[in-house]
């Protein structure tokens, strides 16, 4: 494989246990992102994930007044990243860590950045869970900071807690500068 100067990397967001089919926070049809992503890990083989990673007592679990059940608590079975995209991933980005801090982007206190310069990364394809929260906020983020980016709109899943949250938190990365674009077109792209 020879360096490139543009490289990109294909962010796996919080595929974990605990928001798929059966898990404490499952997000509606969430096992679906996980074909999309597979195939585009071999056009994109940096793969890197980022999971929640809170403690038993974190801020955003309702016994502490937050919006969410307890979920994704380290060490669980639920905080576990899915093996399909675990046995992919490069480096495992852990976030939400601190027990008073919410951390919906993958860029809140983490070395996620620094990991990405450092890898002469500058094109981000963002797939994973959840559009409206985590996929979102990471996105913004990653715009923010200055990283080409796209999200992929068969590989992502909304919470949709209002039913049109998950096509508003699309509307606002679009209008923040992210690409969106099904998985076909990506592999199109790639190829040429
Ligand atoms: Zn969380």
């Amino acid at each position: 494989m020879t360096a490139k100067a543009s490289a990109t990397a294909l962010l796996a967001v919080d595929v974990q246990h605990d928001f798929l089919a059966g898990g404490a926070l499952a997000v509606p049809d969430a096992d679906a992102v996980l074909a999309p992503l597979a195939q585009l890990a071999l056009r994109h083989p940096l793969v890197i994930a980022t999971r929640d990673f809170h403690p038993r007592d974190h801020i955003s679990f309702v016994e502490r007044g937050g919006p969410w059940p307890a979920h994704c608590v380290a060490g669980t079975e639920g905080a576990r990243i899915h093996s399909d995209v675990d046995r992919l991933a490069r480096t495992v980005i852990s976030k939400g860590m601190d027990r008073d801090t919410e951390a919906y982007s993958g860029f809140d206190g983490t070395p996620l950045e620094r990991l990405l310069r450092s890898l002469g990364v500058v094109n981000l394809v963002i797939a994973g869970l959840a559009t409206d929260y985590c996929v979102r906020a990471t996105a913004l983020a990653a715009v923010t900071a200055g990283f080409a980016t796209t999200v992929v709109l068969d590989a992502v899943r909304a919470v949709d807690i209002r039913p049109d949250d998950g096509a508003k938190a699309l509307a606002e990365m679009a209008a923040a500068g992210v690409t969106l674009a099904p998985s076909v077109e990506l592999a199109a792209t790639a190829a040429s």
